[in-house]
């Protein structure tokens, strides 16, 4: 499918940020706004190595994510987006390791579950069903958490919380007085 807008790359807002904090708004209408927020966290994904992103990560608190679980091994880009998207199944329990382009250097075991199924509208407007397993049910999980203010640190154990608290303060302590805290002023901390 060809995309009219041209996606952006974005900066990725950090751990500290308030708009990672917020629950994000539903989609009303599947505008030239909205598929430019959805171009842009298409752009933002591959440009910072992600398998996934959610739009509080780019600073808009709205009920979309996009998701390419394959593209690592294929080279190949075959974005999945999700518009107020419904978990309306779940089954099985899987740990793996994960990690978030919004927590730097932060890695920690998570238990999702094994095996979904989505429901989200594609930028389309199409209400589509998605059965997904592995990697691509871990994604999915983690990045419709956080259309709810949900980062995957809230889900590690007490114990392993506190062994990250020393970088998550770290990372906090970059905020600035408006509560926004990008990637870029991480780059700058590290010059
Ligand atoms: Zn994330």
């Amino acid at each position: 499918m060809s995309r009219q807008n041209e996606g952006k790359v974005m900066p990725i807002r950090i751990y500290g940020d308030k708009c990672l904090r917020r629950v994000s708004s539903e989609v009303i209408d599947i505008n030239d706004e909205i598929r430019s927020v959805v171009a842009d966290l298409i752009e933002t994904m591959y440009a910072k190595d992600g398998v996934g992103l959610a739009a509080p990560q780019i600073g808009k608190n709205v009920r979309i994510f996009v998701v390419d679980p394959q593209w690592f091994q294929t080279n190949e880009r075959n974005p999945f987006v999700f518009i107020n998207p419904k978990i309306i199944f779940m089954n099985g329990v899987d740990t793996s390791e994960e990690g978030c382009l919004s927590l730097p250097d932060v890695v920690s075991d998570v238990a999702r579950s094994k095996e979904i199924i989505i429901e989200a509208k594609n930028e389309a407007g199409k209400l589509v069903q998605h059965r997904a397993e592995g990697l691509f049910a871990r994604a999915v999980q983690h990045e419709f958490d956080h259309l709810d203010g949900i980062l995957f640190v809230d889900r590690v154990s007490k114990l392993k919380f506190f062994s990250l608290k020393s970088k998550l303060k770290r990372l906090e302590k970059l905020c600035d007085a408006d509560g926004i805290n990008t990637d870029i002023s991480i780059y700058n901390d590290d010059q």
